[in-house]
């Protein structure tokens, strides 16, 4: 079974007397172990959809089956608890915490999980090992973003949810960021989830969601997706 299942999604948002259909019927899945991006330019639902995934909103209609369970029929503590306890977001603009130093900003991550990494061998796994006790401002945006992967990977979380991941990043620093996604998936057998308009990313992808003014438009598997170097 594909650890990610969305069947017949639906999210509208009411606005005074319009009806906005963020997501229009929306079903694909999304493997353990493999690399996922959904594609499509902005507008097109992806925030909303992995929003949904994330716990952090739920569909107005439509199964959101994640590793077996469907989460579209939790309540809001439930949600809660699976937002804090199964995922781990990464976000364009990092989201770090600024008066807590690198370490810090991973530690407290991991303190509401029972199973989580070691703070200092995660940041070490990401490059960071000489970094633990500067604060966010001290670092450049690569590194932030693996702080920010870190904090992810430390809660040791199942399912990776990746917001433009390196939207914010030069060429150079991105490819390092998505090697070590890349190296989640494909060595430690996380679900990578990533959403972006960025074409680029496609090439290393192992499955390709393109969505486009809230619809599902193609998926197209990679055999052999391009490894970073
Ligand atoms: P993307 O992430 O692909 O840029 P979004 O999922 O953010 O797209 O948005 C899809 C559509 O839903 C857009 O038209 C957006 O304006 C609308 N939308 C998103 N969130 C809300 C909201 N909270 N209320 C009303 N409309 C929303
Ligand atoms: P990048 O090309 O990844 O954006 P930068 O040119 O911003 O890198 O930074 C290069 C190096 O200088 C990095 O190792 C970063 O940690 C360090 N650095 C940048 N700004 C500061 C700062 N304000 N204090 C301490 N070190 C810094």
């Amino acid at each position: 079974m594909a650890y990610i299942e969305v069947k017949h999604e639906y999210k509208r948002y009411q606005m005074g007397e319009t009806e906005i259909i963020a997501n229009n019927d929306l079903s694909f899945t999304a493997e353990k172990g493999q690399l996922t991006v959904i594609l499509g330019p902005s507008g097109a639902g992806k925030s909303t959809v992995l929003n949904i995934l994330g716990g952090m909103d739920s569909p107005s209609e439509g199964e959101v089956i994640i590793d077996g369970v469907d989460i579209a029929k939790f309540s809001q503590r439930q949600l809660t608890e699976f937002r804090r306890h199964d995922i781990g977001f990464v976000f364009q603009f990092y989201n770090l915490i600024p008066n807590l130093t690198t370490k810090e900003n991973v530690e407290l991550a991991a303190s509401i999980v029972e199973d989580a990494l070691d703070a200092t061998t995660v940041l070490e796994q990401v490059g960071l090992g000489h970094r633990l006790n500067n604060f966010p401002s001290q670092l450049s945006g690569g590194e932030q973003q693996r702080v920010a992967l870190a904090r992810a990977l430390a809660k040791n979380p199942k399912l990776l949810l990746c917001d433009e991941p390196t939207g914010a990043l030069d060429y150079e620093t991105g490819k390092q960021v998505l090697k070590l996604l890349e190296s989640a998936c494909r060595e430690n057998q996380k679900t990578v989830l990533i959403i972006t308009h960025n074409a680029a990313l496609a090439k290393m992808a192992d499955r390709v969601i393109r969505i486009n003014d809230a619809q599902v438009r193609a998926i197209e598997d990679n055999p052999t997706p391009l490894s970073i170097d």
